[in-house]
């Protein structure tokens, strides 16, 4: 499969080197030349498929002849090392946990399926040279990317996070893990960090003497493989023969964009609401048809502070730039920190469910499309509570209890470099 820069400035490329390179040299997003969908066939007996057949239908055409079955399937099975159950909180509404994996956010599907290619491709390379891959972190993507490169050969993981900024368990889960992954601590924001990152990426001096690449959702390997997940919620619920929606709470908007591509696979999914917090760009978008970035802004939900969400533009692309088409499969609401911590009490006292806040926020957003609409509700648990807990147990007045892959990392010893500017990012990649 080839993939094209939507800046369309620069030549198409296969996937691998979409891979490897991440963003185009014209700074645009890779998009996959085609995209076929499934057989009929194969959504009418979804239900007798594993979850790494159906992974595998979802996923080979957009890799195409570059990593062979074999190698494919055993990325798969390692990057599926976990549960998705759809969880029921009331009638017609329910939870799709992504959270069952080692650092309990959905962005583990994404970053294991990417370090596990770029390690494919680097043991195929004949002048096999170190990769550095560089990403800042709000928080859940510096442990995914951690937890998923750790080992990796060939491959170096710097990441940078804003000191104060994370939570506890957050922090631990990407300071600790050694071996090639560095953590640096920055003394800023994560705007900060990003502009950091960003800058590493235009400096000729560093990118003459490194090969330098990135993790975040703009990498066509960390994006498409979350289309895997909302094939497995359809496996879970076709019984109910219902119109299927889903509320994805969204911050950069990569997942959501997963979801429309599995969409455009023929997954029958009837609609789909980007619910945000207060960084509500794309609701704006939806009601003014204008597109206005903004800097981000801290919220209780701050996997989703992001005030210029880079994957909109390939949900532009999917539906063909054409904002009736688009407005015809995505409905956006915005809430604010208030009305997500009434969610998480509304949720318990409902149903006992304990939701964290980005969770809290789908709900929300799935509650106001379904109070005009009739169908199958489903929101995405993007992360477990306890990745929240300085949030989570004060307005659930709750302990959370610690699971194993937590426990494991947090009695373990934070190893950060501080840095507060961009020479020392600098000095820190070419020593
Ligand atoms: C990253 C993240 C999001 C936002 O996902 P996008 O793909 O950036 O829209 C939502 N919730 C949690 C817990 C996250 O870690």
């Amino acid at each position: 499969m080839n993939y094209y820069s939507l800046n369309k400035k620069a030549p198409n490329v296969s996937f691998k080197d979409a891979v490897i390179k991440g963003l185009a040299p014209d700074k645009g997003l890779y998009f996959p030349e085609s995209i076929t969908p499934l057989s009929k066939d194969f959504f009418n007996h979804i239900e007798y498929f594993s979850n790494e057949e159906i992974a595998y239908e979802v996923i080979k055409q957009f890799v195409g002849d570059e990593i062979p079955e074999k190698e494919l399937k055993e990325i798969i099975n390692e990057t599926l090392c976990f549960d998705f159950p759809v969880v029921e909180i009331e009638k017609n509404i329910s939870s799709l946990e992504l959270f069952h994996g080692p650092t309990m956010a959905f962005k583990d599907v994404g970053a294991r399926f990417m370090a596990r290619c770029f390690g494919y491709f680097n043991k195929e390379a004949k002048d096999a040279t170190k990769v550095t891959v560089l990403v800042a972190t709000s928080g859940d993507t510096g442990g995914a990317v951690a937890s998923g490169f750790l080992g990796v050969d060939g491959v170096d993981v710097v990441i940078l996070y804003p000191s104060g900024k994370v939570s506890d368990v957050q922090e631990k889960q990407l300071t600790t893990l050694g071996q090639n992954i560095k953590a640096l601590e920055v003394n800023g924001t994560f705007d900060n960090c990003q502009a950091m990152v960003k800058t590493a990426f235009l400096d000729p001096e560093l990118i003459n003497s490194k090969n330098l690449t990135s993790a975040n959702s703009i990498n066509v390997a960390r994006w498409l493989p979350q289309m895997f997940y909302f094939f497995f919620a359809y496996k879970q619920l076709k019984n109910k023969k219902k119109k299927l929606v889903f509320s994805i709470p969204s911050g950069n908007f990569g997942n959501i964009c997963a979801g429309m591509m599995a969409q455009q696979l023929g997954l029958p999914i009837e609609h789909f609401v980007a619910s945000t917090n207060i960084n509500d760009i794309v609701p704006n978008y939806l009601e003014t048809g204008i597109y206005t970035p903004k800097p981000s802004k801290q919220t209780i939900s701050n996997a989703m502070d992001v005030g210029d969400p880079s994957n909109f533009i390939r949900i532009q692309e999917i539906y063909g730039n054409n904002d009736e088409l688009l407005k015809k499969h995505l409905s956006s609401y915005a809430f604010t920190d208030d009305e997500t911590r009434d969610a998480m009490k509304e949720i318990k006292k409902i149903s006992g469910y304990i939701a964290d806040p980005h969770g809290a926020v789908g709900y929300l957003g799935l509650k106001k499309y379904l109070h005009a609409n009739s169908a199958q509700g489903i929101f995405l648990e993007t992360a477990h509570p306890v990745k929240f807990l300085d949030v989570v147990e004060p307005v659930l007045n709750e302990t959370i209890e610690f699971p194993p892959q937590i426990l494991e990392v947090i009695e373990k010893d934070k190893i950060a470099i501080e840095i507060s500017t961009y020479n020392e990012l600098k000095d820190f990649l070419l020593k």
